[in-house]
């Protein structure tokens, strides 16, 4: 049980205040993907001068963290499993990102990577895993941690292993429009119908809840693409996650 899990417990009410609706079943946690999501895409990143946190990002981390939302970082991590870095890097690389965001008043709660690769991975790192996403071991291992509320918990990522993994575990799902995001949105969007209204907006609800039509036109809760909202970036996944916990 981790602590901050223990003061939610002790200070139920004040929680509930901030998070409506919270019934002290868990933490509400943000689950982040972390390269193309929070910072810039860098092909195998594991050097601190090449980490640059996306226009944002700080901010997002800074207002769920101010509502009481544990922000826990899942990420694949195959460099390590390819012998390109360690998970000493990982670890040094992960402490680096919340000095930066300490700077903005933004803090990462808990960082959880896979290090595997089922084909590429070198020695025991060649494995059939359970943490790498889409699978959901990261995610159980953040629960054991710190149970999580499910119910007002969201997993946020730009691609669709990420949305695929959150959905699994029972989580809300948003695609980001940064890194990969906004190129498989375009492109979800081409394989379905044209003429749907939610094709133009950036930041447009297209999920289970949408008010917006078309949200079978859309596809947004097919298994293979899960997704009840796109947001250009972080800080728009941030304000529409704000929004529906505060309804
Ligand atoms: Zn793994």
């Amino acid at each position: 049980m981790c602590e901050r899990w223990e003061a939610l417990g002790q200070a139920g009410e004040d929680v509930s205040a901030v998070i409506p609706g919270r019934e002290g079943h868990g933490c509400p946690t943000v689950f982040l993907d972390r390269d193309g999501t929070i910072n810039e895409e860098v092909n195998y990143l594991h050097r601190p001068e090449d980490l640059h946190l996306l226009p944002g990002a700080a901010e997002a981390i800074r207002l769920w963290n101010e509502a009481g939302f544990r922000v826990v970082v899942v990420t694949n991590q195959a460099g390590v499993a390819r012998g390109y870095y360690s998970e000493a890097d990982v670890e040094a690389l992960h402490q680096y990102m919340n000095q930066v965001l300490g700077e903005k008043g933004a803090h990462i709660d808990g960082f959880y990577y896979c290090p595997h690769h089922p084909e590429h991975g070198i020695g025991a790192y060649r494995v059939q895993c359970h943490c790498r996403k889409p699978e959901t071991g990261m995610f159980e291992a953040a629960d054991r941690d710190c149970p999580v509320d499910r119910e007002h918990s969201y997993m946020v990522g730009d691609k669709w292993l990420d949305t695929q993994a959150g959905a699994r575990f029972g989580l809300r799902t948003v695609l980001v429009g940064t890194g990969y995001g906004a190129g498989l949105y375009e492109e979800l969007l081409e394989q379905k119908a044209a003429g749907s209204d939610s094709a133009a907006g950036s930041d447009s609800a297209v999920g289970a809840d949408s008010a917006v039509g078309s949200d079978s036109a859309v596809g947004s809760v097919s298994a293979e693409h899960p997704m009840d909202f796109y947001a250009g970036n972080l800080l728009a996944a941030a304000r529409w996650i704000l929004d529906r916990e505060r309804k």
